[in-house]
């Protein structure tokens, strides 16, 4: 069994963004990231801690809006309208989710495609699911980008998506269909999982349930992408498969912590920098 290590894979693109991102400052452009988090949830906090001290590591500069829970829909849609007229910054990242009293889909449509890093507006959406470049959301693109890493190939392979999200199972499902692979896209209403994952050559799993994906689910050899962030009583950090056991029957699997998540802070500084790049190329051409 191999581990597929998403910590030591970020640490490495950091590395290279650094340089990226100092070209970037000496040819007038400075690579700008917005993060908007509205309320105090803890772990929605945590996230964008995280987000803004990668973007330290790596010079992109952040600027975050911190707001009151209960701020007004319309007084958050002209913050990001503000950010979005901004020249100065090439993209706009908004911590979800948001209070109830907020619409999400109007408040994501509110970030123009262009500066849309996080992937969650249709537009990027649609292109994704057509096969046409787009801002992929990061923690499905930072699993492709892990996968390759270790040259695996999902082409041809049957792959079962356990998670169904907008930022998670579908856009996954979007790149590797693209990629060439088959997909079974498993979700609560799914009748009889282990079906689809005993079947499955590589299982992703990203639902937030911990010890989901036992290792009686899964065939042998069978590759596991674990995407589920769970925070158990004792404070430990456990994704939604059953580690112990199932590692025994993979032949790559990602550990919780040190998997995915290193990766999806990794493909947002990426996204950012492109839209960075984009913006030069606009300028190049003004
Ligand atoms: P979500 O609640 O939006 O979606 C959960 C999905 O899981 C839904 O499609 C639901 O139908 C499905 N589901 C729930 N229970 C199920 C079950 N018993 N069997 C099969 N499917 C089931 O959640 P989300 O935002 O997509 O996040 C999912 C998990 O991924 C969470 O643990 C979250 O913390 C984690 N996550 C991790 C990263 C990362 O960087 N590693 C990024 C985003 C989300």
């Amino acid at each position: 069994m191999t581990l597929l290590d998403g910590k030591t894979l970020a640490a490495s693109i950091e590395k290279e963004l650094i340089d990226e991102v100092h070209h970037f400052k000496v040819s007038g452009i400075i690579p700008t990231l917005a993060v908007v988090l509205v309320g105090e949830d803890p772990a929605s906090c945590a996230y964008v801690n995280m987000k803004v001290k990668a973007c330290d590591r790596v010079g992109i500069v952040s600027i975050a809006k911190r707001l009151s829970e209960d701020v007004a829909e319309d007084e958050l849609l002209k913050i990001i309208q503000d950010l979005d007229k901004d020249e100065n910054i090439d993209g706009i990242l908004i911590q979800l989710p948001l209070p109830g009293h907020i619409d999400t889909k109007k408040i994501l449509e509110a970030v123009s495609y262009q500066k849309d890093v996080d992937g969650f507006h249709p537009f990027n959406a649609g292109r994704l699911l057509a096969g046409i470049q787009a801002f992929a959301p990061a923690t499905p693109l930072g699993v492709m980008n892990l996968l390759k890493s270790y040259d695996i190939s999902v082409r041809g392979k049957n792959v079962a998506i356990i998670g169904a999200s907008n930022i998670v199972g579908k856009p996954l499902a979007s790149l590797m269909l693209n990629a060439g692979a088959t997909i079974s896209v498993c979700h609560i209403l799914t009748q009889d999982l282990t079906f689809f994952t005993k079947n499955a050559d590589v299982v992703c799993v990203g639902v937030g349930k911990p010890g989901l994906i036992q290792a009686d689910m899964i065939k042998e050899g069978a590759i596991v992408i674990d995407i589920g962030i769970n925070r158990l009583e004792n404070g430990t950090l456990v994704g939604d498969v059953d580690f112990e056991s199932v590692s025994k029957k993979a032949t790559f699997i990602t550990p919780v912590p040190g998997g995915v998540g290193p990766m999806t802070i990794a493909s947002l500084l990426q996204n950012t920098l492109l839209a960075a790049k984009n913006r030069k190329l606009k300028d190049q051409k003004s």
